[in-house]
């Protein structure tokens, strides 16, 4: 059955506590769901602020393919006449197919909010979504507080959604507004509206109680065909019904039509390219999309996932645009070493014993702190040196490094290092942006003459934790992240020295890129066969 999408990402999903948007950022994002191919893009409030308003007049230039742009109001302050009321002007005047307004379900509301008699409140309902019809628009009608309303007052409740259909809205659409709903609960309204009213039934869920999915699910089984929601599940307090979760249930899991399978494909680029926009990390752990959903790090599991994904895995993760990945780290069985030397190309070439090694070692280094899983050149580094033992490049002989300032003025930090390398013993002193960039400057002095092509690796990120708590004693993990310019890593130092952990991870980056250059480099390698020591 087709079950049409509606996301409101550029309206509820912005009322995220760390969520803000410029007008550019939200074309952008309406072009990406336009080719993910949802049904309705609700752009945001005209009548309530100039940003929305903003991005209306400039969405008329947008090129939609499939996608109904849909402005979001209320129905009519019950002191105007709805032909004067500025908030429905505002949402003529957006020039969008589509209007969705929201009214007042619970009859509480009614008198508490608005302060109307609970008939006045059904003839806002009435005009409003009358004098929209009459301006061309499809309207769908969010029946705000729906079930809490259903709940205090089920007669009142049917009354507001009949008050909409008569008028010509072509959607009503269940708002469990303060997600405060039970799935049982919201069946059972949902099944007693379906019963009564022909036409399309839509859901709009909020993730307080951590069941928004699960609700619009439910809803739709119960017989919605349209389901509202946020990518990511951003939205107000604990966030809307997450859109992207319940298009990949519909389609995958209960055989429905939403995106279709070819679109579904896209779904983890266009959710993280909105948290991108966002400026949020995509939760890792976040189902279907994240990237640790298809993610093994326990052996056993690895060793069966190698076998058949479906040991572990609920569904095929290209299914979505995601991935299968095995991790590294102290759990690791024999399984996720292969698996990572399958990657690296490098399976076949070690020998069994040489893996036990390397396993034994990284087991070792997890437990003192280093976390391999996010730091993928160290593995390859240790993978590397397990295929070539004798292979050092170079040793470093000493290195220390100084900072100094004088009263509030700016530091200054000096590092000299010396480093014996084939072409013998390089010492060389400089002055950098801080302690660490000064030591890297002097590494690279002191290689570049053997090793030009190292002048091409830049750090581009660089974060450190503290693994113990002992103030400024504790122990710390540094996380850098390297490119040069084909390929990017991190390596991973560890050392109760912040120095020395980023000294660990600088030296182990520059180590790994020059033993990536003998596989590719003929005139390294030989250079590198020829003056190898401590083999
Ligand atoms: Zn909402």
């Amino acid at each position: 059955m087709k079950i049409s999408t509606f996301d409101t990402t550029l309206r509820d999903g912005t009322q995220g506590e760390s969520i803000s948007y410029s007008v550019d950022d939200k074309l952008l994002i309406a072009q990406k769901l336009d080719e993910l191919g949802i049904d309705y893009i609700e752009g945001g409030w005209p009548g309530s602020n100039p940003k929305d308003k903003d991005f209306f007049a400039r969405a008329k230039d947008l090129k939609l393919n499939h996608s109904k742009l849909t402005a979001f109001g209320a129905t009519r302050f019950a002191k105007n006449p709805v032909h004067e009321d500025r908030n429905v002007l505002a949402l003529v005047e957006a020039g969008t197919p589509v209007v969705s307004i929201f009214g007042k379900t619970w009859d509480l509301h009614v008198h508490r909010a608005l302060g109307i008699s609970l008939d006045e409140n059904l003839t806002l309902i009435s005009d409003t979504v009358t004098y929209l019809k009459q301006h061309g628009k499809e309207v769908v009608y969010d029946a705000e507080h729906f079930f809490d309303g259903y709940t205090a007052n089920p007669d009142y409740a049917l009354r507001t959604l009949e008050a909409a259909q008569k008028a010509g809205a072509s959607v009503l659409c269940l708002c469990d507004t303060n997600g405060g709903t039970i799935t049982g609960r919201l069946v059972e309204i949902v099944s007693e509206v379906r019963r009564r009213f022909d036409g399309v039934i839509g859901i709009h869920t909020h993730n307080d109680s951590d069941l928004a999915v699960a609700n619009s699910i439910a809803a739709v089984e119960a017989g919605v065909s349209h389901v509202q929601g946020c990518m990511n599940g951003y939205g107000e307090r604990c966030g809307n019904a997450n859109l992207a979760s319940i298009i990949a249930n519909l389609e995958i899991k209960l055989g429905h039509t939403t995106i279709g399978p070819e679109k579904l494909a896209g779904l983890s680029a266009v959710c993280r390219f909105i948290a991108e926009l966002a400026n949020l990390p995509l939760r890792n752990d976040q189902p279907f999309v994240g990237k640790s959903a298809f993610a093994h790090k326990g052996g056993v599991h690895v060793a069966a996932v190698l076998k058949d994904s479906a040991t572990y895995e609920h569904i095929k993760p290209e299914l979505v645009g995601n991935r299968q990945r095995v991790l590294v780290s102290d759990l690791s069985g024999r399984g996720n070493i292969t698996y990572k030397l399958k990657q690296h190309g490098l399976a076949e070439r070690l020998p069994e014993e040489a893996r036990r090694e390397l396993l034994e070692r990284i087991k070792q280094m997890e437990y003192e702190g280093y976390e391999l899983e996010a730091a993928e050149g160290t593995f390859e580094l240790l993978v590397r040196e397990a295929l070539h033992p004798g292979m050092h490049f170079f040793d470093v002989e000493s290195y220390e490094v100084a900072t100094r300032a004088a009263g509030n003025g700016p530091s200054h930090s000096t590092a000299t290092v010396t480093v014996k390398a084939l072409d013998g013993v390089h010492t060389a002193t400089a002055n950098g942006h801080g302690p660490f960039h000064a030591l890297h400057i002097c590494l690279r002095q002191c290689l570049s003459r053997l090793y030009p092509q190292i002048g091409e690796v830049r750090l581009t990120d660089y974060k450190v934790r503290v693994l113990d708590s002992q103030g400024t004693a504790a122990k710390v993990r540094v996380l850098i992240e390297w490119s040069d310019h084909r390929r990017s890593w991190t390596t991973v130092g560890v050392s109760d020295n912040v120095i020395e952990a980023s000294w660990k991870a600088l030296v182990d980056a520059i180590r790994l890129e020059l033993m990536r250059l003998t596989e590719t480099d003929a005139s390294l390698e030989k250079a590198v066969e020829d003056y190898c020591w401590g083999v």
